[in-house]
């Protein structure tokens, strides 16, 4: 299938193989090689009412292993829709689509009704634990060398299309559909679940198959009509003449009425491992004949699309024809006499690849429709004829087609131009090498995050082999791809097969490829200094990535008179640190002015990639793909009551892929205190190729505004305007495992706080006036712990958390958990908080240490939070509350001894849920908080709210409390009086939340 990086659609491709050839020797593949043939032959019924297919399955097996076998395993895959324990529904929810997981049981698939006989005998059957995979039990032994027929009827319940197999209405995607035996090689039995993401491993054989459904399908299927059936093939070539409609008749995919009549049509194909078939009434057909260069084989084509779809489908004839003459050239020539690409329901990526047919997932869009159906049919060639172990080595398969789809479809989107003439999938590959998060290429299908499958797989794969193409030569590279391409069609190679092949062709070492590939280091050359002597020019090149690897260098001159840039390339050899690479110079007459490495390395950071790397300064922001050193500016506005509105500039330098130092700083003038403001941070990440820490961060922020002012019988206030300085490590620890949810770091921050002060005096006047009184300064520091599980359901965190200040320390636990309902995006949210304070000298605490039910701005010493009114007690803005302490959404900062607040201990369980009903982002929320009662009196304090939250984003939330505990009612009653549920309504802005330093990785993932 396939990927597309970025946006992570996969587009599938298709294959085949067969096995005409596997006779008991294989000179080709090598001393001792062997495989199994399995030879089958499928009777099926389609039933398009209640969605079943019935049918009866005979196959030959042939043991060509030298060991006796007493059992086959089998792949029963429409048991993967079966329940939502299946690893396939496991691994659709980790990665997020839980379609499978909310649907209802008539839309969820599953095969029965089987009844094994062996050579004619009863052979029992044994589900494994994964309900997909099955052991038949041989009445006799099968000996090295012998046959034996396998049989029985089954029963396909079609789900709907969640992956792969299925039906939306009447379209019907048949793969992955009757058992199969899983391969047996070298290495043993390859028994794996149905998953989405990770694909198949099949023995060679040839398939007969008979589909009997109602005449007006048309049916694209794996294979050749077969026998005497030219009535179907009549229809189709009638089909194929028919004028196109006019598109706009068919704005909808309306289903016409099934024909009473049924038809049977037979297929027929050899050397395959797997067969496919697809039926629609609605598709428009479409014929052509491809000439296979390097053979005579004339192929018939077949595009099948809806009528709506003309647009994006209207070059599919030349994209199938583009992909059978490129990869015929690249690797071998097309050996089948058809090949297909049906336009259906998908859920897997773009395409998926079956034998002579491939599905291309529903579009309109003719640059997809082309990069998929190329993609796919070329992987009649890796996957279909070379027919490695996809699940477990997805880099032979994916990884390889997608190197020549690249090269036969290059996407040409609106990025290429900015991305230094990548396409968008490069951005992911950049982002994920400067956050060190790739991945070896020897990693299975499954163990990949989703991320690092559509970028290590299908843009590490394709990068790396433009690397070792450029070094072996593009003729001997395609010389090798022949090679391998002429031993090991209808085989399965495995990755050393691929070696060494490639290792006999190269006529350099190539042992740094082999290396590059089972490594995750990020690729990183640059230059570094570039001198000119007499007659010479000497390159100094660094190689960052921590493997051995050679980099190619592309030199410009002076332009000449007639306004050609001479240029030239040079290689290193493989090298790591530092090497040299010395052209002559005066002898050529060229002057050389500038040394850069070359775009064919897949390196990710451009900006030491050149001798010279000037600074450059744009607008907003973007990508940085090239030898400059980019930052951005973009205006500011900000609002607070004491500053008013500000405005300034923003200057940063966040971009993907993101830089090791980065900055924000953001300026600003007061329109209203005539102060300059700012706000900022900067940051380094150093990141760790080994061990248990995974990068650590060191980040400076500061910030000062204004956060109180007076003006108190006077015509211009006076301000107290706050400064902060806060150091902050932050130490990330490694994800258990690639694909962990569990994310966990510790950190460790300083502050130092100068707040100024304001005081009061009479004047002569007699009036009390404000003036300007100093100022104090704080110190604090904050170790904290963080765990974080973000699975799809249920996930969870918690946090310890330890503050200390010259008088207090204040060491504090916090855990959330969100309880998903079964209802798609509802859920219960739970939070728990105790909090103790412990105070060093006798003095009261300052009311803004002590633990808080409601955590406002007044409680914000530290000044981590953005407050629009941090120090006022009343009005709208006073009502900013985090969730924080307590969690409470009301606060009484008008008493004088507010409620809720404790100078020992305070804890408190904040619920709220989602409307089981209804889409609205409105929520129900309860806070309950015990603390011990105030001075003189003894026991334990509770209160508690509940209220509606209109719950706008994760950072921004509107609190309405309806129900408060005695306490609060009688402040609302006595301070705010009339309107006072209005009075009440609070709201949260969670802005020192955004994960700004990892701002890059975010923007991917939403991607
Ligand atoms: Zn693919």
């Amino acid at each position: 299938m396939l990927f597309t990086g970025s946006k992570c659609r996969a587009v599938a491709a298709a294959c085949m193989l067969a096995g005409g050839l596997c006779s008991m020797t294989f000179p080709a593949g090598g001393r001792g090689y062997w495989q199994q043939r399995v030879d089958t032959k499928i009777e099926v019924s389609l039933d398009d009412t209640a969605h079943f297919l019935h049918g009866h399955i005979r196959m030959n097996y042939v043991n060509y292993s030298p060991d006796t076998l007493s059992f086959i395993y089998l792949h029963l895959y429409p048991n993967a829709y079966k329940t939502d324990r299946t690893p396939y529904e496991q691994q659709a929810v980790e990665n997020g689509d839980t379609r499978h997981y909310f649907s209802r049981e008539e839309d969820r698939g599953y095969m029965d009704s089987l009844q094994f006989l062996v050579d004619g005998a009863r052979a029992s059957l044994l589900i494994m634990e994964d309900i997909d995979e099955a052991r038949l039990m041989l009445p006799q032994p099968l000996l090295p060398g012998d046959s034996l027929d396998i049989e029985t009827p089954f029963r396909v319940k079609i789900p709907l299309t969640f992956s792969r197999m299925g039906h939306e209405g009447q379209a019907y995607q048949i793969s992955q559909w009757y058992p199969k035996p899983a391969v047996y090689d070298k290495s043993g039995w390859h028994i794996f679940p149905y998953l989405d993401q990770g694909e198949f491993y099949s023995e060679f054989g040839t398939y007969y198959v008979s589909v009997t459904l109602p005449k007006n399908y048309i049916l694209m299927a794996t294979g050749n009509i077969a026998g005497s059936d030219n009535h179907e093939q009549r229809w189709l070539d009638s089909l194929a003449a028919l004028p196109l409609p006019p598109d706009t008749l068919y704005a909808q995919h309306a289903f016409p009425p099934s024909a009473p009549q049924r038809k049977t049509v037979h297929f027929h194909e050899e050397n395959i491992h797997d067969f496919a078939w697809f039926a629609d009434k609605r598709w428009i057909v479409r014929k052509d004949t491809i000439a296979v260069p390097g053979s005579d084989n004339i192929v018939t084509a077949y595009t099948c699309y809806l009528p709506a779809h003309q647009k994006g489908w209207q070059n599919s004839l030349e994209s199938v024809k583009t992909a059978i003459r490129g990869y015929s050239e690249a690797a071998g020539p097309y050996p089948y006499k058809t090949v297909k690409a049906v336009e259906g329901a998908l859920s897997a990526g773009d395409g998926m690849e079956y034998p002579t047919v491939t599905v291309i997932a529903s579009t309109n869009n003719k640059g997809m429709v082309h990069t998929a159906i190329v993609h796919e049919v070329g992987h009649n060639w890796f996957y279909g004829m070379l027919g490695s172990n996809e699940r477990r080595y997805p880099w032979m398969d994916e990884g390889i087609n997608s190197f020549y789809e690249h090269k036969l479809a290059p996407e040409t989107d609106g990025f290429t131009k900015q991305l230094n003439g990548h396409d968008a999938n490069f951005l992911a590959y950049a982002q994920l090498s400067a956050t060190h998060d790739l991945l070896p290429l020897d990693t299975a299908s499954e163990a990949f995050p989703g991320i690092n499958y559509g970028t290590d797989v299908y843009e590490k794969t394709p990068l790396f082999l433009d690397w070792l193409e450029a070094y072996m030569g593009a003729d001997t590279f395609k010389a090798a791809m022949h090679a391998y391409f002429r031993q090991w069609q209808y085989k399965h190679p495995q990755p050393e097969d691929f070696e060494r092949v490639f290792r006999a062709h190269a006529s350099q070492n190539i042992d740094w490829f082999f290396n590059a590939l089972s490594s995750k280091r990020p690729v990183d050359f640059s230059v570094v200094s570039f001198k000119r002597r007499r007659d010479s020019l000497t390159i100094g090149v660094k190689n960052k990535t921590g493997f051995y690897a050679p980099a190619q260098i592309v030199v410009k001159g002076k332009k000449d008179s007639s306004g050609n840039t001479p240029e030239a390339t040079v290689w290193t050899a493989p090298f790591t640190g530092s090497a040299t690479v010395t052209l002559p110079d005066a002898d050529s007459g060229v002057h050389w002015k500038s040394a850069a490495i070359s775009p064919v390395i897949p390196d990710y950071n451009m900006q030491n990639n050149a001798s010279s790397g000037p600074l450059a300064l744009r607008l907003l922001g973007g990508f940085n793909m090239s030898c400059r050193h980019k930052t951005w500016v973009l205006p500011a506005i900000g609002y607070n009551y004491y500053d008013g509105f500000m405005a300034g500039i923003i200057w940063h330098n966040i971009t993907i892929p993101q830089n090791k130092f980065q900055f924000t700083l953001v300026p600003m003038y007061s329109f209203y205190s005539g102060n300059f403001v700012a706000t900022g941070w900067l940051g380094y990440t150093q990141y760790f190729n080994e061990g248990w820490l995974h990068d650590l961060q060191y980040r400076l922020e500061g910030k000062t505004f204004d956060y109180g002012k007076s003006d108190l019988n006077i015509r211009k206030p006076l301000f107290r305007r706050y400064i902060k300085v806060a150091p902050e490590l932050v130490l990330n620890i490694r994800k258990p495992y690639p694909r962990s949810t569990i994310e966990r770091s510790f950190t460790l921050k300083g502050y130092w706080i100068r707040e100024s002060m304001l005081d009061f005096e009479m004047s002569a006047d007699s009036l009390y006036r404000p003036f300007s009184a100093g100022y104090e300064d704080h110190v604090y520091g904050k170790l904290r712990y963080d765990f974080r599980n973000s699975r799809t359901f249920n996930p969870y965190s918690y946090a310890f958390q330890g503050i200390a200040g010259k008088d207090f320390t204040l060491l504090s636990a916090e855990a959330n958990l969100r309880v998903n309902y079964y209802l798609k995006n509802k859920a219960l949210h739970v939070r728990g908080y105790f909090g103790k304070l412990f105070r060093f000298s006798g003095d009261a605490l300052d009311n803004r240490y002590q633990l808080a039910a409601a955590y406002t701005g007044q409680n914000d010493y530290l000044y981590d939070g953005t407050y629009l009114a941090r120090n006022e007690s009343s009005g709208f803005l006073s009502n900013q509350i985090s969730m924080q302490q307590g969690g409470f959404k009301m606060h009484t900062l008008q008493y004088a001894s507010p409620v809720g607040m404790s100078d020992s201990w305070l804890a408190a369980l904040d619920l709220s849920t989602d409307l089981p009903f209804g889409k609205l982002p409105i929520r129900v929320f309860g806070d309950l908080a015990a603390f011990p009662k105030g001075a003189g009196e003894s026991g334990m304090a509770v209160i508690y709210e509940a209220g509606l939250e209109l719950h706008l984003t994760n950072y921004v939330s509107l609190y309405l409390p309806l129900v408060l505990s005695k306490d609060l009612n009688d402040y609302s009653r006595s301070v705010l009086g009339k309107n006072r549920f209005l009075k009440m309504i609070s709201f949260s802005l969670n802005l020192e939340q955004v994960p700004w330093m990892d701002l890059p990785s975010g923007l991917l993932k939403l991607q």
